[in-house]
C-alpha cells in the first residue's frame, strides 16, 4: 500500500510505478555528476554514483529472478539505494554530517528517504514520490539500522548484496586504469588470484584484457556464491511468509568463505585505493570547499535560493543548508563554491 491511497493502474504494477516516479526524480538524474568513489577530475573511464547504481540494478535483478523474488521491487529499490548521497560522495557525508551534528547529523540513507517522501515535489496530489511501503522499507531499514526488525524483505537484502559484490569489482577495476594500482598489487588478494587463473586459463592476457575480464569475473564469482549459499539458507529456514523472514537473522548472503576473501579485498581497497594519495588530496579539497560553502551560507542566508529560503522558515537554516548542498552535483558545488568564496 501507499501513504496516500491511489488508483490501481492496469498496464504497470505498484513497484514498476515506484521504479518510474524515482527514475523520474531530479535526484535520480543528479547521480551521473556525483561521485562514486573517484571525482571526474581523474578521467572519464570509471564509475560515477548513476553507473554504480545501474550496476547495482542489473546484478540484484539477476539475484532476484534466480531466486524468484519479486524482481520489479528489486529493480525500484536499486535504483533508490544511493539516491540520497551529496556531492563528493561519502566525504561529502561526512562534512554534512559534522555541519548538522546538533540538528541530528546526516546520513545518505536518511537523506535518501527524505528525498523520496518530502523534498521532491512533483505530484499535485501528495508530497514526495508516495512509494509503496515495501519499497520505502529497504530504505527504512539502511537508515533505521535495524530497530524493530531483525531483517529487511529478501528483496532489500538482495540490493544489499549487489551493492557490495558492484563496489568490489569496480573499485578494483577503476583504481587499475586510473592507475593508482597496478596488476601485481592485487596479487596479494586471493580472490582477484582465482579470478585472474579462471579467466586466462594458461593463455597470456594483455594487461588491459585481463583487468576487464577479472572484473566480470568477480562479480560472477560473488553472485554464484551468493545464490548457492542462499537457495541453501531459504530451504533450511523452511520460510512459510514474508513476515517470517523479518525476525530472523538475513538469509541472503555470502559463503563465510566468500566472507573472508570479499574481506580481505575490501581491506586491500581501503589501505591501496581509498586512501590513496590523489584520492585523499581531492577529498580533503572537496571537503573543504563543502565546509567553508556551509559556513557561509550559515552567516548569509540571503544567498540561497529563494525557494530553499522560504522552506527555511519552516525547518530551520541548518537543514534547509544542509538540503541544499546535499541536492548539488560535484561540479555545481564547486562552481557554487568559485562563484561565492572565490571572487
Ligand atoms: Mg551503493
Amino acid at each position: 500500500g501507499r501513504k496516500y491511497a491511489e488508483p490501481v493502474q492496469v498496464y504497470r504494477g505498484p513497484f514498476q510505478r515506484d521504479r518510474d516516479r524515482i527514475i523520474h526524480t531530479a535526484a535520480y538524474r543528479r547521480l551521473s555528476h556525483k561521485t562514486q568513489v573517484f571525482t571526474n577530475e581523474l578521467g572519464d573511464y570509471h564509475r560515477n554514483r548513476l553507473t554504480h547504481t545501474l550496476e547495482v540494478c542489473s546484478i540484484a535483478r539477476t539475484i532476484a529472478r534466480a531466486l524468484r523474488l519479486n524482481e520489479d521491487l528489486v529493480e525500484a529499490m536499486a535504483l533508490m539505494h544511493d539516491i540520497g548521497h551529496p556531492p563528493f560522495g561519502h566525504s561529502g557525508e561526512d562534512v554534512l554530517d559534522v555541519c548538522l551534528a546538533d540538528d541530528g547529523g546526516f546520513s545518505h540513507n536518511r537523506h535518501a528517504l527524505r528525498i523520496v517522501e518530502v523534498l521532491e515535489q512533483r505530484y499535485p496530489d501528495f508530497p514526495g514520490l508516495n512509494l509503496s511501503m515495501e519499497t520505502l522499507e529497504g530504505q527504512q531499514f539502511r537508515a533505521a539500522k535495524k530497530d524493530a526488525l531483525v531483517s529487511p524483505s529478501l528483496e532489500a537484502q538482495v540490493v544489499d548484496a549487489a551493492d557490495s559484490i558492484a563496489y568490489d569489482s569496480h573499485d578494483a577495476d577503476d583504481a587499475l586504469e586510473l592507475g593508482l594500482l597496478d596488476l601485481s598489487q592485487l596479487k596479494e588478494v586471493s580472490i582477484w588470484n582465482t579470478a585472474v587463473k579462471k579467466v586466462s586459463e594458461g593463455r597470456d592476457l594483455s594487461p588491459v584484457l585481463l583487468r576487464r575480464a577479472v572484473a566480470h569475473e568477480l562479480i560472477d564469482v560473488q553472485v554464484q556464491d551468493l545464490l548457492e549459499n542462499t537457495v541453501v539458507k531459504i530451504e533450511r529456514s523452511q520460510l512459510q511468509s514474508a513476515e517470517q523472514v523479518k525476525s530472523q537473522q538475513p538469509i541472503v548472503g555470502h559463503s563465510d568463505q566468500m566472507m573472508h576473501e570479499k574481506d580481505d579485498l575490501e581491506s586491500f581497497l581501503m589501505q591501496n585505493v581509498y586512501r590513496h594519495p590523489s584520492v585523499i588530496r581531492v577529498r580533503d579539497s572537496a571537503q573543504a570547499a563543502l565546509r567553508s560553502l556551509f559556513k557561509l551560507l550559515k552567516t548569509k542566508p540571503h544567498l540561497l535560493p529563494d525557494n530553499y529560503a522560504r522552506r527555511s522558515e519552516e525547518i530551520g537554516l541548518q537543514r534547509t543548508i544542509g538540503d541544499y548542498i546535499a541536492g548539488m552535483t560535484d561540479r555545481f558545488a564547486w562552481r557554487e563554491h568559485a562563484r561565492l568564496l572565490e571572487n
